[in-house]
């Protein structure tokens, strides 16, 4: 079977849209507004001749009660199924509480994760990354969803390690 590799992040990261752009096609749902109720989905993925699946992570009640434990909740299934995990940030707010959260449930896992700096737009956003090595999640790649930039890389450092 293919390597899985889940995608992790608190809502409206970017998530989704990474993997749009990964795939080549609007397939994982965007959405606006953070928090609608939706199942964890897998995705058939390519990159550089090595095929894996990508497993989207966006299903949660934004009417639940603690918001960071359904986020985390939902996250925890999708990682204890992966090989590899992409820890999504958006590089542009910076670390939450909520993105602090999901990083104490991946260190628990032991599974490998490439940090990904996400809304990383342009060349000129670069700098905001470097508050992202803080989380100890190692070095955190700039991509931006919306326009692809830098994914390549990213996507060469996962197929490193899968
Ligand atoms: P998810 O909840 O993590 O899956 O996030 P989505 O993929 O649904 O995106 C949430 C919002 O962020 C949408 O309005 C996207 O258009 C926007 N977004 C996603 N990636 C980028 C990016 O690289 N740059 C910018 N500027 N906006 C982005
Ligand atoms: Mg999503």
């Amino acid at each position: 079977a293919d390597p899985v590799v889940a995608i992790v992040g608190r809502p409206n990261v970017g998530k989704s849209t990474i993997i749009n752009r990964i795939l080549g096609r609007r397939e994982a749902v965007v959405e606006d507004k953070p928090g609608v109720t939706r199942d964890r989905v897998s995705y058939k993925a390519e990159h550089s001749g090595k095929d894996f699946t990508l497993v989207d992570t966006g299903g949660w009640e934004a009417d639940a009660k603690g918001i960071d434990a359904q986020v985390a909740a939902q996250a925890e299934i999708a990682v204890a199924g992966a090989d590899v995990v992409l820890l999504v940030v958006d590089a542009m707010v910076g670390i939450t509480a909520t993105d602090e959260a999901i990083v104490r449930m991946l260190r628990r896992s032991e599974k490998p994760i490439i940090l990904v700096a996400n809304k990383i737009d342009d060349l000129h956003q670069e700098p905001e990354v470097a508050s992202l090595w803080s989380l100890g999640m190692g070095e955190p790649y700039p991509v931006s969803g919306l326009h692809g930039r830098g994914l390549a890389d990213m996507l060469d450092a996962l197929l490193e390690i899968l």
